[in-house]
């Protein structure tokens, strides 16, 4: 089950109390990153996660307050003798950008760096998880990201098979491996897969079908709510999403739990924006700077 940390809560500026855009998701040993702004890096080590552990940087689009962390994780990770591939994924413009940047900025990367430029659509899969790209409704190009767990098998219950007359060994193995054996078929003692646990996230955007068909089903989902629900038009005009709206998505992508994030500094107390949200979807947190979140089977719990 995955830990959800925000690093990285606010919408554009960076704040005394909110640093710009980023969330890892901690799977196993492996975290991905979403966004990834301005201060990323020292907001991981601030928090109880290792950046070495980063699998993936998932960048949304390219408005700086969501990737202005980039290349300063890149070579800290470098610097701090990083030997494992990294994987940076967004939409065009993400490799152009780090090319720039580190190659005008003295100092080599001595790891494996794959920049990945997406389209919606596109799979990527990781040792502890898999990635899906799906498009948004933004300003300027954006993608949003479901990062899904990989399935477990399921629970073998060796004393019903025992009880039916098998015996552990090469009856046991056979009945694993999908056969009948002695007439007990292996769905009679083995439960049914556990479904990987798994998120979505929208980065900046309207309310959008795109989220909605690639999110469906999603255990959590993390939406923008930059604006507050008397806000509509500025939300529209400027391609975000308001409170209710990020709710809205929430119900009808039938997840679990929701996070509101990238509140916009306008707004001085933004548990009104939660308020709005869980008028709507109860089940829903207004994701603050260093907050962690554990999933469990009973859901998702403040750590
Ligand atoms: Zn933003
Ligand atoms: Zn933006």
């Amino acid at each position: 089950m995955p830990d959800i940390l925000f690093l990285g809560t606010g919408a554009s500026l960076p704040s005394r109390e909110r640093a710009p855009s980023c969330v890892a998701v901690r799977l196993k040993r492996d975290i991905a990153l979403f966004d990834c702004g301005e201060g990323s890096q020292r907001q991981m080590m601030l928090s109880p996660f290792s950046f070495m552990r980063v699998a993936c940087i998932l960048i949304t689009h390219m408005h700086g307050d969501h990737v202005f962390g980039l290349p300063g994780i890149i070579q800290t990770m470098s610097m701090s003798g990083r030997k494992e591939p990294l994987t940076v994924c967004g939409p065009e413009g993400i490799r152009d950008y780090l090319d720039a940047v580190l190659s005008i900025c003295e100092g080599s990367i001595c790891y494996q760096l794959d920049v990945v430029e997406a389209l919606p659509g596109r799979e990527i899969e990781f040792k502890e998880f898999s990635v899906s790209v799906f498009g948004t409704d933004h300003v300027v190009p954006s993608l949003g990201y479901v990062l899904r767990g990989h399935d477990s098998k399921g629970r073998f219950d060796r004393n019903k098979a025992i009880s039916l007359g098998l015996s552990p060994g090469p009856d046991f193995s056979r009945l694993k491996g999908g056969e009948t054996v002695c007439g007990v078929r292996p769905e009679s003692v083995i439960e049914p897969p556990v479904k990987g646990f798994s998120v979505a996230y929208s980065g900046d955007t309207s309310p959008c079908e795109g989220l909605e068909l690639a999110a469906a089903g999603a255990d959590v989902l993390i939406h923008e709510a930059t604006y507050a629900d008397s806000e509509k038009e500025m939300a529209a005009k400027f391609k975000h999403s308001t409170s209710v709206q990020a709710a809205e998505a929430a119900k009808k992508i039938g997840c679990r739990h929701l996070f509101i994030t990238h509140v916009s500094n306008r707004y001085d107390d933004r548990k009104v924006l939660e308020a709005e949200a869980r008028a709507v979807f109860p089940n829903t947190d207004l994701a603050e700077d260093l907050r962690l979140f554990s999933a469990t089977k009973d859901g998702i719990r403040s750590a």
